[in-house]
């Protein structure tokens, strides 16, 4: 028998099941919130390959090899937590930096909808290679960087505090190694009177073009919040902890309630505001007078780590509908943490669903009832809708289904 006609048997063994059921899974009847495609609307879609295959109308379930009703769900991209700590580890008095203060990733992600999580600062240009090997290799999670300035990372104490150890050059020859990885620069925590910290984070953010993300305050003496904004900062900078009021900050929100001046020029010309929410960043006080004026978050992110995920953060979603509860529009929310934290990032192939995008869904509930939210100082912010995550889909796979969705009966499982 000649090859070309074993090719020929087999394509006509092959082909009709190929041409039946061409999707791995087809999520149907949910409405999609796509804002980079600009979709909003009920639609389907379906995936093959890991990949999104299409989005449409009324796709045939008989094409898939696996169909969820979505119907009254809303499926988004996979959310991206711009905010995160995940350099987990065992090493003592290290913090967030192989501490564990930091979690592993894939114990919090998926089950928020999450498909991304971007470490800010735990590994400096040092110890990179550490936590890509023991963290970023090996999550299911997408787990990028913004390298800290400082070169060892954020181990908390004196070493945050080494001005010698903070060297642009080396901080960009790092993440000319691992570009898309390395997404971004972080400055935080350090109190000494410089501006070196972010201004060198900035020098390394130009040359290797990415932005840097500022946890601001605790300066001795302090430094301006307005020369940071509106001076050191570049248009798509991001300036992290946006609502809170921690002693050596300056609030965006002054005594009489408004917005400073300032802050809202810092967003006309481009810095970015991340919620931040932490254990010690997310103040009512802050964010009710400043979301009634209309200064909603850029980027809604968690600061996820082990002094935050029991307290009034809890979890992506749980921030996010904090804002829901304070008027920011659905659309606006989702987008935050798909379209405009990928935009953020330099990554315009996270946070959407168009044909041939890496296949990361979030199917969330909008849950509607009374629902209480608490922030950093214990105090409550009542509120009637609640975003849960149903189902989380990375790269094809079903990484988390709460209700079962995408799974079929028990009855219908063969015997063994
Ligand atoms: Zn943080």
């Amino acid at each position: 028998m000649t090859c070309a006609l074993v090719f020929a048997l087999l394509a006509t063994t092959v082909t009709p099941r190929a041409q039946t059921q061409e999707f791995d899974l087809l999520i149907k009847n949910g409405h999609v919130i796509d804002a980079k495609n600009g979709v909003n609307a009920v639609t389907d879609v379906a995936v093959a390959g890991g990949k999104i295959a299409r989005v449409a109308a009324n796709i045939d379930p008989k094409l898939a090899r696996r169909v969820v009703d979505a119907s009254g769900l809303y499926v988004v991209p996979g959310l991206i937590d711009m905010h995160a700590h995940v350099f987990y580890g065992t090493e003592r008095d290290a913090y967030l930096s192989n501490g564990e203060s930091a979690v592993p990733p894939d114990s919090h992600s998926f089950r928020a909808g999450q498909t991304t999580l971007v470490d800010v600062g735990g590994a400096g240009w040092r110890n990179f290679g550490q936590f890509k090997e023991q963290v970023i290799d090996r999550a299911r999670t997408r787990v990028l960087s913004f390298i800290n300035i400082v070169g060892s990372g954020m181990k908390g104490g004196p070493v945050e505090q080494n001005l010698a150890d903070m060297d642009a050059r080396l901080t960009a020859m790092r993440i000319k190694q691992h570009p898309g990885v390395i997404v971004g620069i972080k400055v935080a925590h350090y109190s000494g009177p410089e501006w070196d910290p972010v201004d060198r984070a900035v020098a390394a953010g130009k040359e290797m073009n990415v932005p840097v993300m500022i946890d601001f305050g605790g300066h001795t003496p302090p430094l301006g919040l307005d020369d940071l904004l509106l001076k050191h900062l570049r248009p798509g900078d991001i300036l992290t902890h946006t609502y809170a009021h921690v002693a050596g900050r300056i609030p965006i929100v002054d005594d009489n309630g408004k917005v400073r001046p300032y802050v809202w020029e810092a967003r006309k010309r481009g810095v970015i505001f991340d919620a931040g929410h932490g254990g010690g960043s997310f103040l009512f006080r802050q964010a009710v007078p400043a979301t009634k004026e209309g200064f909603f978050p850029d980027v809604i992110s968690t600061d996820l780590h082990t002094g935050s995920m029991n307290s009034g953060m809890k979890d992506i979603l749980n921030t996010m509908s904090k804002f829901l509860n304070l008027g920011m529009p659905l659309n606006d929310v989702i987008k935050a943490n798909t379209a405009k934290a990928a935009d953020v990032i330099k990554r315009p192939d996270l946070g959407h669903i168009g044909v041939g995008a890496e296949a990361d869904i979030a199917v969330l509930n909008l849950r509607k009832g009374k629902f209480g939210f608490v922030d950093i100082a214990g105090g409550k912010l009542l509120g009637d809708q609640k975003l849960e995550c149903e189902l989380t889909v990375r790269a094809g796979q079903v990484v988390w289904d709460l209700n079962g969705i995408a799974a079929p009966m028990w009855t219908d499982l063969p015997r063994k």
